[in-house]
């Protein structure tokens, strides 16, 4: 692709109506009066302003949480009622569909169409399935040994501060907000300083649903001074994290160091797609632009081939139009930051296949680029680099294949195309990463724990194991007298 797509529609034709901080149920400038640019990835320029909340606004949001978490109707109503408001949430989202799609498109430079229909009714989804769970919270009975027996009770956790990255502002804000809403949970969000607009016009539309005041509020803001609040803070019980690697360790040094509230981490990954000699080239060349590479030799020629190919004839531009494949970078440091990766991969003495080079003259877009020849020391196989590279590496034995995916200090994801299933079975036992994929990539599920192993952290995302993230076990004891089963 030598050319950018760029049949979009004009970012001035989507309003933004909400860009100050949403606190107790009320859109309010913070204390300190500051805002920051938002900027449109597609040309660079400032899309609107946004308040700025630091640790002022931060105190202001906890009080409130706290309040509506120790006094007020969220965590004490029937479950079945919490259910109802999320699932009117659920539907006003869907209603509001394409201005959303839009809010991410111009904010992260997404796709609009795969906004539209994938990310959005996605997260709709994501509140139904954990509106599905809310009445289903329930302990155990225990049979002690001697006179007495337990019963155990899931108690929301109380007031939760959540920290979220830029790549998926909606699902990542769904992936939080909804199981610990459906636990009872009360709480702070901090969206990404890239990407605040979504965030904003969710906690909108979960007022009319009618999520009571104080439940959940957004807070816009930097990481070193609004996120390390959240982290650092006396009031919250726990802090739930997406982002790099090196901020996770600062929040769980903060948790430590405050009052050891409880912490889950999604970190980095540098998840691998291995491909074994037997594989559908065609597919495998389709799954591998989404990912990572190692290539089994016998196939190795023939799908680097294929993958060049279709690299070249993947359509990167405008997100509006619906063509396009890969809109652009996030920002420009992001953007700078692939760029360098780039380098570096030529300077170590990777084979450029394809790609390279930035495309357009203004907005932050870069080539689908291809590697081969990739050793595993290579900065471009060690790091994650977060963008449209991809660093193709040969293996001979199933073994090598194993020990290469597991030279990593991560461990979020992998993925392996294969028609074997022995070879499917070895290869997903051995693999020590948190989500396996088999003869697909990239597939996430409501129900389907995700979250890593290693320094990808810990504490899952989606399925039931992301409600009991915000659940805490009490347990009651008392004496049984003179019972006919003890
Ligand atoms: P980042 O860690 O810098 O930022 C993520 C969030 O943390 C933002 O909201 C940011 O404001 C906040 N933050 C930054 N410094 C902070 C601090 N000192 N205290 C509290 N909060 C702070 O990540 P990024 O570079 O913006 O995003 C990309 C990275 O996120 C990628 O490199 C990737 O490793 C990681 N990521 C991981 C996953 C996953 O599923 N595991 C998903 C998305 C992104
Ligand atoms: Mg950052």
């Amino acid at each position: 692709m030598t050319e950018l797509a760029n049949n979009g529609r004009d970012c001035s034709s989507v309003t933004v109506n909400f860009t100050k901080l949403f606190i107790n149920g009320q859109f309010l400038h913070s204390v300190s009066g500051k805002t920051f640019e938002t900027i449109d990835p597609r040309t660079g320029e400032v899309i609107t302003r946004i308040s700025e909340g630091t640790k002022e606004d931060i105190d202001i949001a906890v009080k409130a949480a706290r309040h509506a978490f120790d006094f007020g109707p969220w965590p004490r109503m029937p479950p079945s009622e919490r259910a109802k408001i999320l699932m009117k949430w659920a539907e006003l989202i869907d209603e509001n569909v394409e201005e959303l799609a839009a809010l991410d498109t111009i904010d992260a430079g997404k796709l609009y169409h795969m906004c539209k229909a994938v990310d959005i009714p996605t997260a709709s989804n994501t509140l139904r399935y954990y509106a599905g769970a809310a009445d289903k919270i329930h302990g155990e009975v225990l049979k002690m040994s001697g006179q007495f027996h337990a019963y155990t009770l899931m108690e929301p956790i109380g007031v939760v501060g959540h920290i979220i990255p830029w790549n998926f502002p909606t699902t990542m804000f769904f992936l939080k907000v909804s199981p610990s809403l459906a636990a009872g949970c009360t709480m702070v969000l901090k969206p990404a300083e890239q990407t605040p607009l979504s965030a904003l016009f969710y906690a909108h539309l979960a007022k009319l649903a009618g999520v009571p005041d104080g439940v959940l509020n957004v807070v816009p803001g930097f990481g070193p001074t609004a996120g390390a609040a959240i982290s650092s803070h006396m009031d919250i019980d726990k802090v739930s994290f997406t982002g790099s690697t090196e901020v996770g360790r600062e929040i769980m040094q903060a948790a430590a160091k405050s009052n050891l509230k409880q912490v889950s981490l999604e970190l980095g990954g540098k998840s691998p797609l291995i491909i074994f000699d037997d594989a559908d080239i065609d597919k495998a060349a389709d799954l591998a632009l989404l990912g990572i590479l190692f290539n089994k030799e016998g196939i190795y020629n023939e799908f680097e081939k294929k993958l060049v190919e279709k690299a070249k004839a993947w359509v990167v531009g405008d997100p509006f139009d619906p063509k396009s494949q890969q809109g652009p970078q996030v920002d420009k440091n992001q953007f700078e930051k692939v760029l360098s990766y780039i380098e570096h991969g030529k300077r170590q003495g990777a084979t450029l296949l394809t790609g390279g080079k930035t495309l357009g003259n203004k907005g932050y877009y870069i080539q689908p680029t291809i590697f081969s020849d990739v050793k595993e020391d290579m900065l471009i196989a060690q790091d994650e680099i977060f963008g449209p590279v991809m660093a193709l590496k040969k293996f001979k034995t199933i073994e090598e294949a194993i020990k290469s995916a597991n030279n990593t200090r991560y461990g979020l994801a992998a993925g392996i195309v294969t028609k074997n299933i022995d070879t499917a079975n070895t290869m997903s036992r051995s693999i020590r990463a948190g989500t396996i994929w088999i003869n697909c990539y990239f597939a996430f599920g409501d129900d389907v724990p995700f979250g890593g192993y290693k320094m990808s952290g810990f504490g899952k995302d989606s399925g039931l194991d992301a409600l009991h993230k915000y659940l805490q076990v009490k347990s009651v004891v008392t004496p049984i007298y003179d019972s006919p089963w003890l």
